[in-house]
């Protein structure tokens, strides 16, 4: 049932320092609204726990995508839209675009924001696992200064972060992946498109002259109450040449670090499958890549 309308505040800061000056003052009372994508269903729903609203849409800390030597720095009001239409992103982030453009319909892709995505911490969320598979940091900031975490270590338990109650998301920084590096991102849903991801998995790759694995992050979503990294799969990788002995202990690494559970979207076993199989199909390309070494596509 639609919520009763008067009964909520919106209020718009006009700087960033009167945002946070309001999570400092009544922290867990105020919340951010920014492209509203997720909060409007639950106040359609009579869902929405809290009242008092504050936009962060005006604030120009949170917006633009900054490229440095070693980063690309984006605005935690990045929108799907503007992550497809970043030259940067599309070049050198090719799963973080491939994620944008499976999430939502258009009208979505141009209000959601990454740093809603981050925020509502939804184990199904699309952008969280590219996020991950590229090392992601997450600025935090409050009336006390700024901060940065690890992606990595952003979600703690099923809609739980780390993020204080006085704190907004004002950036994600991610660094630039090595030229070669493979790319590996796969939504699997009922439907291609305008689907919750029943498995997401995202994961990159860089392999030496020798074809081992220097830098390997594998990361999944729908599988476990949080999107997370599959630390155990990876140290198994990790210095090592993928063969077809090794993609089956990896498969059995995966399904260690995983819980995936039924709900109304899929199975347990369903999901634990499709992660494994999806996993080797990552590490197939991988072999198949360092084949041909010239060849980066
Ligand atoms: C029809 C539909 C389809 C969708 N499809 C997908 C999909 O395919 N994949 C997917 O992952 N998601 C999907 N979503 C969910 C949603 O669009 C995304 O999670 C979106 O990125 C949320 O961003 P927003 O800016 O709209 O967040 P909002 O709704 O404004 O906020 C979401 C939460 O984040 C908090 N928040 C927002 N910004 C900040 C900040 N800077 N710092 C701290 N907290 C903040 C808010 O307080 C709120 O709790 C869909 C939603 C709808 C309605």
């Amino acid at each position: 049932m639609r919520a009763y309308l008067p009964a909520y505040e919106l209020t718009v800061p006009r700087t960033l320092n009167d945002a946070l000056a309001l999570l400092r003052d009544e922290p867990g009372v105020w919340q951010p609204f920014a492209g509203g994508t997720d909060l409007m269903v639950l106040l359609e729903a009579g869902r929405l726990d809290y009242r008092k609203f504050f936009s962060v849409a005006r604030l120009a800390e949170l917006r633009g995508i900054e490229e440095s030597d070693a980063h690309v720095t984006l605005g935690a009001l990045t929108t799907y839209t503007d992550v497809r239409r970043s030259d940067v992103l599309s070049r050198e982030f090719p799963m973080l675009g491939r994620a944008a453009s499976e999430t939502g319909g258009l009208a979505i892709q141009n209000r959601g924001t990454l740093g809603g995505n981050i925020a509502n911490a939804s184990p199904a969320a699309d952008s969280p696992p590219a996020l991950l598979a590229y090392g992601a940091q997450i600025e935090l900031v409050s009336t006390e200064g700024a901060r940065w975490v690890e992606y990595a270590d952003f979600h703690t338990g099923y809609k739980q972060t780390l993020m204080r109650a006085d704190e907004l998301i004002a950036r994600v920084r991610l660094p630039r992946p090595r030229e070669g590096a493979r790319h590996f991102y796969r939504k699997v849903g009922t439907r291609r498109a305008q689907a919750i991801s029943k498995v997401c998995i995202a994961a990159l790759a860089e392999t030496g002259d020798d074809g081992a694995l220097t830098v390997v992050r594998i990361a999944l979503g729908s599988v476990a109450p949080v999107v997370l990294r599959c630390r155990r799969t990876e140290e198994l990788l990790k210095g090592r040449r993928p063969d077809a002995e090794l993609i089956r202990d990896a498969r059995g690494a995966l399904a260690e670090d995983i819980s995936p559970i039924d709900d109304i979207r899929s199975t347990a076993r369903y999901r634990m499958r499709v992660a494994e199989n999806l996993l080797e199909e990552f590490l197939t390309e991988v072999i198949s890549e360092s084949r041909r070494p010239n060849d980066s596509s």
